[in-house]
């Protein structure tokens, strides 16, 4: 009898460890205190600007400055939409394009160069109550890629468009181009001569480069994204990026593609990925969060814990922003820091660059 007992124990222990998912990193937070508002059509936004090297000794308080504002007016920006009652389409391609429009991030105007010296340009939108998601991959060019991508998935029966072929489309439909000199930023084209110099595919904000290691541990992303939830409930979620400085001439990486750099889905949550896209792209990290969450049943944290451990284990490195359909808010990064921030109808407001 004793013996049963025992055995019966030691199997309930044995199955409740088994559920837990192991935990990537001290720098995922779970805000789970919208659970209630959410109910009383809470709203939130949470955002990205790329993760990697972000250390304190390395910023000057100039660069904090400049990095926090332009965070904090991209939240403001989504989440007045969300106030005024506005979809979280809106709210995500809102808050991206004033990403996009600075030279501080690896997106629009501030997009890395490829090894042509050209600056190509990946995006993509996701809506979670229809499922609906437009993307648009190599292009140059278009001063906000969110915006075609937007273009793509409200004004097609495709979800994806790329190269001269979204270029084109997006010329007809009204959206915003600029010359290459307005993509021309001399510390994105100094990263470039050095990658080169170096022979190295590099990522974004990145130093010097010795090798693969190296580039994983001591590397900054840049890339852009949100994820929003609406006064009705509706998840949607947006990346934008000009990919990997040096990268080979027509690669595209995992922001336009639906699952690995973005999704959106009301059932389970909203993901927007930044890091080294191909890995983003095997394990198709936004939608394995969301899977994790409908078939395992793991909070959103858990979730995005165990994505960034496949990721991790593969030799990848980055990091993912979330939130769900009750309004929790997480992130989870193996990169030293991560710039991101969030902004929730509750009174929270976030905005934090390292690991704390
Ligand atoms: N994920 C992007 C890419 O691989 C890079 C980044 O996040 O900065 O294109």
């Amino acid at each position: 009898m004793k013996r049963i007992l025992l055995f019966t124990v030691f199997s309930l222990l044995l199955c409740s460890s088994c559920k837990k998912e192991p935990a990537t990193s001290e720098t995922v937070e779970n805000v789970s205190s919208l659970t209630e508002t959410s109910k009383e059509n809470g709203f939130a936004i949470v955002i990205h600007g790329g993760a990697g090297t972000i250390k304190k000794e390395n910023m000057t308080s100039e660069q904090e400055v400049a990095y926090r504002t332009k965070l904090q007016e991209a939240l403001d920006a989504g989440y007045k939409v969300l106030e005024e009652g506005g979809s979280s389409l809106d709210a995500v391609q809102k808050s991206v394009n004033i990403m996009e429009d600075s030279p501080l991030f690896n997106a629009g105007k501030g997009a890395v160069f490829n090894s042509a010296g050209k600056n190509e340009l990946d995006a993509s939108i996701m809506d979670g109550k229809t499922l609906n998601s437009g993307a648009i991959a190599g292009v140059k060019q278009i001063k906000n890629p969110i915006n075609a991508a937007r273009i793509v998935m409200d004004s097609t029966r495709h979800v994806m468009m790329a190269g001269k072929g979204a270029e084109d489309f997006a010329k007809l439909n009204g959206i915003e181009f600029e010359d290459d000199n307005y993509f021309h930023t001399e510390k994105r084209y100094n990263q470039l001569l050095k990658a080169q110099e170096r022979e190295k595919v590099v990522l974004d904000h990145s130093a010097l480069i010795i090798d693969t290691k190296e580039l994983i541990d001591d590397h900054k992303y840049g890339t852009v994204g949100a994820v929003a939830i609406d006064k009705e409930g509706n998840i949607a979620a947006a990346t934008s990026t000009g990919g990997m400085t040096n990268k080979k001439y027509g690669r595209v990486g995992d922001s336009p593609i639906i699952g690995a750099g973005t999704y959106a889905n009301n059932k389970t949550c909203g993901v927007s990925a930044t890091g080294t896209g191909e890995y983003f792209i095997r394990t198709l990290a936004t939608h394995e969060a969301s899977s994790l969450m409908q078939y395992r049943n793991l909070s959103l944290k858990e979730s995005l814990d165990g994505v960034m451990k496949q990721i991790g284990d593969l030799g990848g490195s980055g990091g993912l922003i979330a939130l769900d359909r009750n309004g929790n808010v997480a992130w989870s990064f193996n990169s030293t820091g991560m710039y991101r921030g969030y902004k929730k109808s509750s009174g929270e407001n976030v905005v934090k660059f390292y690991e704390e």
